[in-house]
């Protein structure tokens, strides 16, 4: 790129749906040079196509994306196609001689851009990516041998130490006049669904403007008891940022500084401001490991956590889905999903557990639910997380750790206030016995309204025989042992 140059600068979005903070679009603004920009829908082309609920909220993202373009003069292009014959068109349409983006890093879309990127380069198109997407690049924090960390604690400690927020940018003030390049309509996507429509629960503002909201009432509000209150569901404790870091309508650097500068200006304790960084370097460290093994989605980290005997149960599988398997904490998650495209972070973990050690079904059936219903839906994050909870994953809760459905619930929903919300059924069942209902005396229930078996499920399974059956089946596949400590 040369000064003299006034060949337009074709900018690729993809993950990135923001104008601040967004190194390509920093980049093709210095140059000086016309930017183009264009997002190009190719679900024919990847390997996993964007799940329904991710959909919904893609389709919301790009009119903001778009809408802020054009209050800044420009026209955000769309297409629907294979990406390299997309931007081979808009080469040819425009004269533009370069394509700016940020990367995406998981193993299959770093491939195909780096082979789009060859492709072009070799027709003289200059091609360059950044990461806008993560803290820290893969393969810029490694261990003593140079190699990718496995476990966690090392790895926040590498990325600390090397952690330097980049400063705040705005984007351009203006972008060139809209050409009269062909666009398809959004409507004409049908991202958001329409027979039926499932979405109308859904929340969440998708967008920048949405996503700096969230941050601005987050930074001002939870974050100051964010330690304390991120593992209840009953409290508005964490927040909610998932799908705008997905969508990169907001960078981990934007909230990295945030919280720190809430905490620089005495508002919140640093511990608090620290235990949020914390997650945002599991984010990394998710996306880190797909990088590096890109397996990570499909086989169990630790091999020998293939050869375990998954059950088929699709009865106990619906019934999961459903949100009907009898115990309330479980339902109350899988509601929440299903009418919201969200579920707390406890509660994931206390489903995906019951999922798999409770009903001895596969993980990769809950991961691929999950995909499908979430709107933050994220291939690292999302089998990162799964394998952790099946204790097959890096640096895994190990599978002995059974979560009891029962005192997940009282510990952290203790007065049933989240339960209740998503199984109203029990909304009328005291607190001592909302998440055993089944424990409840006769004239409890009664009185609350609630038959065991008609208006509200009986438990699928027992927990003590689920639990002994995972351990067994932990056994079979590893019988000399780890230690099976009681509960
Ligand atoms: P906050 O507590 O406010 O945290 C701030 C940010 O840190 C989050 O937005 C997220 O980007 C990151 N973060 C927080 N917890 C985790 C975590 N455990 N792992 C990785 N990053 C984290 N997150 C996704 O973004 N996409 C997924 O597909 C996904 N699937 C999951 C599946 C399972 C089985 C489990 C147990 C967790 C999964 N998570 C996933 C992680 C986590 O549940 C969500 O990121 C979190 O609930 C988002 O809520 P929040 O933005 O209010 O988080």
């Amino acid at each position: 790129m040369t000064t003299q140059d006034q060949s337009p600068i074709i900018l690729w979005f993809r993950q990135d749906l923001r104008l601040a903070d967004n190194p390509a679009l920093n980049h093709a603004h210095a140059s000086g040079r016309p930017i183009v920009p264009v997002y190009i829908l190719d679900q024919g082309h990847a390997v996993r196509p964007i799940g329904g609920a991710s959909l919904w909220w893609l389709d919301k993202s790009l009119r903001a994306l778009s809408g802020a373009i054009a209050e800044r003069g420009g026209r955000l292009i769309l297409r629907r196609g294979d990406s390299e014959a997309e931007l081979r068109r808009l080469i040819e349409e425009t004269g533009a001689t370069c394509v700016l983006m940020n990367r995406l890093f998981e193993p299959d879309a770093w491939a195909r851009d780096a082979d789009i990127a060859h492709s072009l380069q070799a027709d003289d198109v200059e091609v360059k990516g950044f990461n806008g997407a993560l803290l820290a690049r893969p393969g810029s924090v490694v261990n003593g041998t140079g190699g990718p960390y496995k476990v966690f604690t090392p790895f926040m400690k590498a990325l600390r130490a090397q952690a330097e927020p980049p400063p705040h940018t705005t984007g351009p003030r203006t972008f060139e006049k809209p050409s009269n390049l062909d666009s398809d309509a959004i409507d004409d996507w049908g991202l958001h669904p329409t027979k039926p429509d499932w979405s109308k629960g859904f929340l969440g503002e998708p967008g920048e403007a949405g996503a700096t909201v969230a941050l601005g009432r987050f930074a001002s509000g939870a974050l100051k008891s964010y330690a304390m209150d991120r593992d209840r569901p009953d409290r508005e404790g964490t927040s909610r940022l998932s799908p705008h870091l997905h969508y990169g309508e907001i960078s981990p650097w934007q909230v990295w500084r945030a919280v720190h500068d809430a905490a620089s200006a005495g508002k919140v304790q640093a511990a608090q401001a620290e235990k949020l960084t914390s997650e945002l370097i599991w984010r990394d460290f998710s996306a880190h490991l797909l990088h590096h093994f890109p397996t990570l989605p499909d086989t169990a980290f630790r091999p020998e956590y293939d050869a375990m005997e998954w059950r088929t149960d699709r009865a106990g599988f619906n019934a999961w889905k459903k949100g009907q398997t009898g115990y309330p904490i479980v339902d109350a998650g899988m509601r929440e999903l299903w009418t919201t495209g969200i579920m707390h972070n406890r509660v994931r973990m206390i489903v995906a557990s019951f999922l798999i050690k409770h009903l001895l079904i596969d993980w990769r059936k809950g991961e691929a639910w999950f995909w499908d219903t979430l709107v933050d839906a994220d291939l690292g994050q999302n089998s990162q997380n799964w394998q952790w909870v099946a204790g097959s994953g890096a640096d895994a809760s190990p599978w002995f750790r059974i979560f009891n459905p029962v005192t997940q619930g009282e510990k952290f929903d203790p007065d049933g206030k989240y339960v209740k919300r998503w199984a109203p059924e029990l909304a009328n069942v005291p607190a001592k016995f909302v998440h055993a209902p089944w424990a409840a005396p006769a004239e409890v229930l009664r009185d609350a309204g609630v038959t065991l078996g008609k208006t509200y499920p009986r438990p699928l399974v027992d927990h003590a025989e689920a639990r002994a059956r995972a351990l067994a089946a932990l056994k079979a596949i590893k019988p000399s042992g780890e230690a099976f400590p009681d509960d």
